[in-house]
Order: structure tokens, then sequence, then C-alpha cells
């Protein structure tokens, strides 16, 4: 793509960085076809290919964002199957983000809008007041279709997605010292929803690795890694959070690994590198995190994981979350290690497609994420499993909200078939779902 940049304007690194992503881009529109927004309702400026040249003409105009392009950024998803499909190699991750940046800096939303973000960025990312918010929205959680009746929308969503739990504490920092000898260290991201949503998928991550091993410590300092805030825009927010996470794992010894249990905090952790690549001070630091960051399906192909006895046959839909298979290209590891450990793994017709999620778009964009919601559950249910598996909470979420089947994380089926306790979602199912995997294989 031709662009017409002054040299002033390249001066500034982000716009050089944008420019660069331009020109590779060739008009192809091979990505149209994966893009889930495109997909559902054909619109060209809803494709990545529309987003690109609203972006191009934005950024080379150095024009505020007007609504219609703030309109076709907020549907995108930043899913990145475009990235996936992109024949050229186009990173439209970058490029969308540092669009996003600039509609925060340029743009003033409607006041209910500018409410609605200030506040699910000041309160999701600290675990804390996040658990506060899910506690209110407990309470509410009977009112959602009322909500829903009366025109509030988002806020029915919100109540929607809310756990039918009290919330739970996040993990506080520690060392979980392996079993037997040492043959490994490890940071663990404790995150911010994923502990105070559920608990339970740390845990059972703990458990693996400790009987594998490994030494897992959850590091003081580290929090939430900026993807919500970075997704919204506000890019000091997302940096300083960063920092802070580096920080906490720059202090750590002998670290092996960064791992992470949350695909969507996996992608923005392994992009510190170029997220503070002009920052003297973290440059360095910071591409020395993002090479030691590892999805716990990524860390735990490399170790010999075995079941404790015969193959479990559940049948297991496995969703593959955008941020592992579009954002880090991990897609073998999860599928191999449930089929190693004996489970009867199935694809999910149409898995390049997001389920809606997408960190706070379902309850920003709430009619667009409740479409591919019922899209994703449609293929799903069609595979008639006894479990659904993701690698990331959002996902988990957002799928939950739509189906009775469980869901749960993939670590989760990992850490039962080799020892440990059977996943919440699978006991709360019943019989069938809660079968121990030796048992399922008599
Ligand atoms: S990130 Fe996803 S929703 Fe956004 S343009 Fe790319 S494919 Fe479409
Ligand atoms: S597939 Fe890649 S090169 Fe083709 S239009 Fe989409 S972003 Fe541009």
């Amino acid at each position: 793509m031709q662009t017409l940049f002054t040299l002033a304007q390249l001066a500034d690194p982000q716009v050089a960085e944008s420019e660069r992503i331009l020109r590779t881009c060739v008009h192809c529109g091979f990505c149209t076809a994966t893009c889930p927004t495109y997909v559902l309702d054909g619109n060209e400026l809803d494709s990545p290919r529309g987003r690109i040249y609203l972006i191009k003409d934005m950024l080379e105009n150095q024009r505020p964002a007007t609504a219609e392009v703030v309109l076709h950024v907020d549907r995108c998803l930043s899913c990145l199957a475009c990235m996936t499909t992109c024949p050229s190699g186009v990173h439209y991750m970058h490029l969308v983000d540092h669009a996003r940046a600039h509609i925060e800096q340029t743009y003033r939303r409607p006041a209910p809008d500018r409410l609605l973000r200030a506040a699910l960025a000041r309160l999701l990312p600290y675990p804390r007041r996040l658990r506060l918010m899910l506690a209110v929205a407990l309470a509410g959680k009977p009112f959602a279709a009322l909500a829903e009746a009366i025109g509030l929308k988002r806020a029915a969503a919100m109540l929607r997605l809310a756990p039918s739990q009290w919330p739970h504490r996040p993990l506080a920092p520690q060392t979980f010292k392996a079993v037997g000898p040492r043959q490994g260290r490890v940071a663990l991201l404790a995150g911010c929803v994923n502990d105070v949503l559920a608990p339970q998928i740390n845990a059972a991550a703990i458990r693996v690795l400790t009987r594998l091993g490994i030494e897992v410590v959850v590091a003081k300092g580290a929090g939430c890694c900026g993807s919500l805030v970075h997704h919204l825009g506000r890019e000091a927010q997302a940096l300083a959070q960063a920092r802070a996470n580096i920080d906490a794992w720059t202090a750590v010894e002998s670290l092996d690994a960064i791992v992470i249990t949350t695909s969507g905090c996996g992608t923005t952790v392994k992009d510190y590198g170029f997220m503070l690549r002009t920052d003297s001070a973290y440059a360095g630091k910071a591409a020395k995190v993002a090479g030691l960051a590892r999805d716990i399906s990524e860390y735990l192909a490399t170790l010999p994981l075995e079941a404790v006895q015969a193959a479990p046959r559940l049948v297991v839909a496995y969703h593959s979350a955008c941020s592992l298979q579009h954002g880090q290209r991990v897609t073998r590891q999860p599928k191999e290690l449930l089929d190693r450990l004996g489970f009867d793994v199935k694809d999910v017709p149409d898995g390049h497609l997001c389920c809606g999620s997408a960190g706070t778009y379902n309850i920003l964009q709430s009619d667009i994420a409740r479409r591919l919601r019922e899209r994703k559950v449609g293929t799903i249910e069609r595979l008639r499993p006894d479990v659904i598996a993701a690698g990331n909470i959002g996902c988990m979420t957002q799928i939950a909200a739509g189906t009775k089947l469980p869901a749960v994380h993939t670590v989760e089926l990992i850490d039962w078939a080799t020892g440990g306790p059977c996943p919440p979602a699978l006991r709360e199912h019943g019989p069938r779902a809660a079968v121990h995997p030796s048992a399922a294989a008599s």
C-alpha cells in the first residue's frame, strides 16, 4: 500500500512503525474471509482491510478520530484472525493498538461510553476492586433480563457474565516448592481476573508443575499484564502495568520461564519487548521477559507428562482461544497434551472464528459478542462433547454463558488426568462428566 507520511511524521517511532505495517498490505482482501465482524455482516468497513484504510487515512492526515473510525475500530475484536490469514505478514495487532491509542487521545466519546470505559479500566485490573464489582454484580444477576428490557444492554451483558459464586481472593506472592528434586523454576502470572473468577485454574497449573519437579514463584509486585487497558487505548496505564511486572519478574533469580494460564495475557506479555522498545530503561528487560513468557500448554509440552493410569475417553471439544492460536500461534500443544493423556479431542468447526469474548468486548459490544457466542456454542454442541476445554478464562466465561456444557481450562483436565482433583465445573455437571479419567477408560 502506498503511503504519504511526511519525514516529520516519520520521526515519531510509533508512526514510523505503522507506516511500515501499512506498506506491507497489498489490498488482497484474503483477511476478510476470516474476520468475524465481516463474516457476520459483510460490511467492508468492518473487515481488516476496511479498518486498515480508515486507520491509514486518520494517521496519515493527522486527523483526530471521527465517529466513523471509532465505530469500526471499536467493533474489531483484536482476535488477530486476520494476521493468521494475511499472506503479506501485515502486523495488524500493532497497527490497531496504535489506532486505539490515537482514538483515546483525540476523540471525546459520549458520556455513558466514557464512564463505562473508565470504570472498566479502574476496576478490572485490580483484584480487590474487581471482587467488589463482582460482589455487586452477583447481587444484581437476577435483574439481567430487566436491564435488557429497559435498554441497558451493557449492564445486562455484565450481569449475565458475572459468576454465580462469590469472587475469590487472588493468589498471594509465595513460592510453591517442587515435589522431589527440583528440575526447573518458573514464575506464574497470577493475573487479575483469572484468580478472582476461577482460582482452580492456577491451582491446577501449580499442582501439575510442582509434581513434575518445577518450583513455582508468584512474584511480589506482579499483577495485571496490561492487556485490558491496552485494548481500551490507555497506553500509559498499560505500560505502567507492564513495567511493574517486569520489575517483579526481573527480581526473581534463575527463572526458566514465565508461565501464563490466560492466553490473552500471554499475548501481551510476549509483546512487552515491542511495547517498551523506545524506553531505554526497560527495553532490554522487557525483551528478556517477553522471551521467557510461555503459555502453560507450551511449557508443559516440554515436560514428561504421563497419565496416572489408563487413558480417559471423555470427549473434549477443544476451543482454541484467538489469543492462543492467532496471537501466540500455539495450536498443537494443548490438543497433543490432552490426546497424550487419553482424552478424545475434537476440533471445533470454524475454530478460527472468535467466541466474542475478547477482553471487555463482550461488555462494550454486547450484541456482536452475543451473536458470535451463539454461533460458537452451536458449532461446539453439534460435536456432542462431554466437556469444553479452552486456555483462556475470557473464552470459558463467554461460552459457558451460552451453554449447559461444562467449560474448563485445558490445564484442569491435564491436572485431573495426572493425579489432581476433578475440575469443579465437571463435578457440578453430574456423574457422566465427572467420571475420573482412569475409571472412564475401564
Ligand atoms: S482482529 Fe479480528 S475482528 Fe479485528 S480486523 Fe482482524 S480478524 Fe477482524
Ligand atoms: S490479507 Fe493482508 S495484505 Fe491482504 S488486505 Fe488483508 S491485511 Fe492487507
